[in-house]
């Protein structure tokens, strides 16, 4: 087993990092919040008194961090000139593609190797180590990082270079915040037309407009698997970190010359959705304001 480091304690990286202590690591865990250490305490972690501490002596550094700047601030403050030389460095954070490449340029740099490895699953999937890890670093970096990856998710897929992984969470999240949005309004066009709204999914569901967010996240009430719709829309994946997360995709899509307009209108409407005070609701709950 090996000492690991572990940046970033919230919702998800509590989860994360108590199932490498659970697989029997020696996790030294940093959060600034006194709240996230505690917890991490009780989960079986050693918890430490700064960034830097956590990395000395670590074989593996893991952060779990809100966006791209903590990331970078983290790497340049605690993780270069603290790892050691032999250490591998995994950001799981969604974080945006550019950052995400001179973070490992840097690691390069430095002699460290490092991937990006964000993930799809919320917290009960972090808390349960049932995590999609899509990572971007070359071959050696990744087969370093994945047997610890493997201890946190199900599924752990190298999508490329430095990058690729952040570059993957990005396509696949603009296209989930699409469907959402797609979904319901065919709901809502559904019921102006007259149709039972079981009776619409019970069809749609085997027909051509089937897709994730219709039959695993059905975002209306009483249809479907139990989602948030059934708990009034809260808990899941919050609105404001899906805007998060269109935003990345448009700054990337940007960057990259792609053209998105449905991205583009998806990301509008949770902008609106949002500034109506709606950014802790599951994103599914767009429905109400369509
Ligand atoms: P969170 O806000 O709950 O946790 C982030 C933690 O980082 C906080 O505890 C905060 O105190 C800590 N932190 C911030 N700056 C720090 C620093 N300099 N040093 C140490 N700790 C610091 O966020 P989360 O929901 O756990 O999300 C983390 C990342 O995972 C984000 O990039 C998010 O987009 C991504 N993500 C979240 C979900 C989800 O469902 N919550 C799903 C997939 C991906």
């Amino acid at each position: 087993m090996a000492r690991v480091a572990f940046i970033g304690l919230g919702n998800m990286g509590g989860g994360m990092a108590a199932n490498l202590a659970k697989a029997g690591h020696d996790v030294r865990a940093f959060d600034l919040s006194a709240d996230a250490l505690a917890k991490a305490k009780q989960a079986g972690c050693l918890p430490v008194a700064s960034a830097a501490e956590a990395v000395e002596g670590a074989e593996a550094i893991v952060t779990m961090l809100p966006a791209g700047a903590h990331v970078e601030s983290v790497y340049a403050d605690a993780v270069f000139g603290h790892a050691p030389p032999a250490a591998i460095l995994i950001d799981c954070s969604t974080i945006d593609v550019a950052t995400a490449r001179r973070v490992a340029t840097a690691a390069g740099a430095k002699g460290l190797a490092a991937v990006d490895a964000p993930v799809s699953g919320g917290i009960a999937a972090a808390q349960a180590g049932t995590l999609t890890f899509m990572v971007g670093g070359p071959q050696d970096a990744f087969d370093r990082a994945q047997p610890f990856l493997a201890q946190m998710g199900k599924a752990v897929i190298h999508a490329g270079t430095s990058g690729a992984g952040q570059a993957a969470k990005m396509a696949n999240n603009m296209l989930l915040g699409a469907t959402m949005i797609a979904t319901c309004e065919a709901f809502r066009l559904a019921e102006r037309l007259g149709l039972d709204l079981q009776t619409f999914y019970d069809i749609s569901s085997v027909s051509s407009g089937q897709s994730w967010s219709m039959t695993s996240y059905c975002p209306v009430p009483g249809v479907g698997p139990e989602t948030p719709a059934d708990r009034d829309y809260q808990g899941g994946f919050a609105a404001a970190l899906m805007l998060k997360d269109l935003r990345l995709a448009m700054q990337a899509a940007q960057e990259a010359g792609a053209t998105t307009p449905l991205g583009t209108h998806a990301t509008e409407l949770y902008e609106a959705f949002v500034a109506q005070g709606h950014g802790t609701t599951d994103f599914s709950g767009i429905i109400r304001t369509l």
